[in-house]
């Protein structure tokens, strides 16, 4: 029995990617051992980091001018690798803060190349900026923009178009929605919330930026070694890259990034109604508009009747509602894998909760 999988990530994955796996665990295809006691440059690692590749490239609709690289370490290295290799002493970027994964971004890459704050939504951070409130300053070279944050649950509905290129953290919500390949030159994002297992970010950058990076960095932290190596300078994360593969061959299956959109759309809605239709026993403290599809917070009246919503939705076979620790409260995170069965449960649960209370 699986329970009702609503965890912030690492989450649910879907059920046929873990029993094909659990299947060919032990023994990768009767080659006498499994794929993660191979040599990743033998041809049975080779085949399957490829095809992971490349479907990282078709799922997303990557054009050329991009490459996609596999880099272990997850979202939160590229918040230092992005400066290192986009930006050269003197030059500047923006960041648009809007949560906490935002704010970490600037903290961490504010050692690494000259950040500026384009726009604060601070303290409470319920709203991502229309393109008017974000001050780009003159010479810079890209705005950084988190599409989804995770803890606050907010999501630009619309990435900013302001002539700048963005670079975007998708973590949260990665390849359901399409990407604007015109106006980006990096995409990242880990891997453990859509898309597989821990251990990396896939990062979609345009050649051209890579091209031009800072001579004095690490190889591990240089993107042009990733991409002139297939993305196999050193030992990959092989089990990831595996489990990778397989959950984006099921997200093609989906219908790709716009069925995995319509899909989370259709959730949050779902959860949302519940909210808007409870007369105010359920607040979301988000502004509509800006509403995370992947990541529904809510609160009720009290600590207590949140307390006692959780236990019993844990009666309920209901797993990882509490709000993030910073926050409280609670947080429904519904990822491409999370049967629509899970969110009716939980939709079910808020009604008749609210009723009894
Ligand atoms: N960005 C966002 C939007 C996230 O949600 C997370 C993780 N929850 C991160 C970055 C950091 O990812 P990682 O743990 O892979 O470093």
């Amino acid at each position: 029995m699986r329970a009702h999988n609503f965890s912030a990530g690492p989450c649910t994955l879907p059920v046929s990617v873990l029993e094909e796996a659990q299947a060919e665990f032990v023994d990768f295809h009767g080659a006498g051992a499994s794929l993660i006691e191979m040599s990743h440059r033998g041809p049975q690692y080779l085949a399957v980091h490829d095809e992971a590749l490349a479907l990282a490239r078709s799922v997303a609709q990557a054009p050329d001018e991009f490459e996609v690289l596999f880099v272990g370490g997850g979202a939160t290295m590229q918040f230092g690798m992005i400066p290192m290799n986009l930006l050269h002493p003197g030059e500047k970027a923006g960041i648009a803060l809007t949560g906490s994964w935002s704010k970490k971004a600037y903290s961490d890459g504010v050692h690494h190349g000259a950040l500026y704050s384009a726009f604060d939504g601070g303290p409470d951070y319920t709203a991502t900026p229309t393109t008017d409130q974000l001050q780009i300053e003159d010479d810079t070279k890209y705005l950084h923009v988190c599409s989804n944050e995770t803890i606050g649950g907010i999501r630009f509905p619309t990435l900013p178009d302001l002539g700048v290129p963005l670079v975007v953290d998708m973590s949260s919500e990665y390849l359901a929605r399409p990407i604007p390949w015109d106006i980006v030159d990096v995409v990242f994002g880990g891997v453990q919330k859509n898309l597989g297992p821990a251990g990396m970010a896939i990062v979609y950058v345009r050649k051209s930026v890579i091209e031009r990076a800072p001579a004095n960095l690490a190889s591990a932290l240089r993107y042009q070694v990733y991409a002139n190596k297939n993305s196999m300078y050193n030992t990959p994360p092989v089990f990831t890259i595996w489990m990778t593969g397989k959950v984006l061959k099921w997200i093609e299956s989906q219908g790709g990034t716009v069925g995995l959109e319509r899909a989370a759309a259709a959730k949050a809605d779902a959860v949302y109604g519940a909210i808007d239709e409870s007369d105010g026993f359920f607040r979301s403290p988000v502004a509509t508009a800006d509403r995370s599809h992947t990541n529904v917070v809510f609160r009720l009246p009290t600590g207590e009747l949140e307390q006692q919503f959780l236990a019993e939705a844990v009666e309920l076979g209901m797993v990882g509602l509490e709000g993030h620790f910073s926050v409280g409260g609670l947080r429904a995170s519904m990822y491409a894998a999370l049967p629509e069965e899970s969110v009716w449960t939980l939709v079910d649960h808020m009604t008749s909760f609210k009723e009894r209370s």
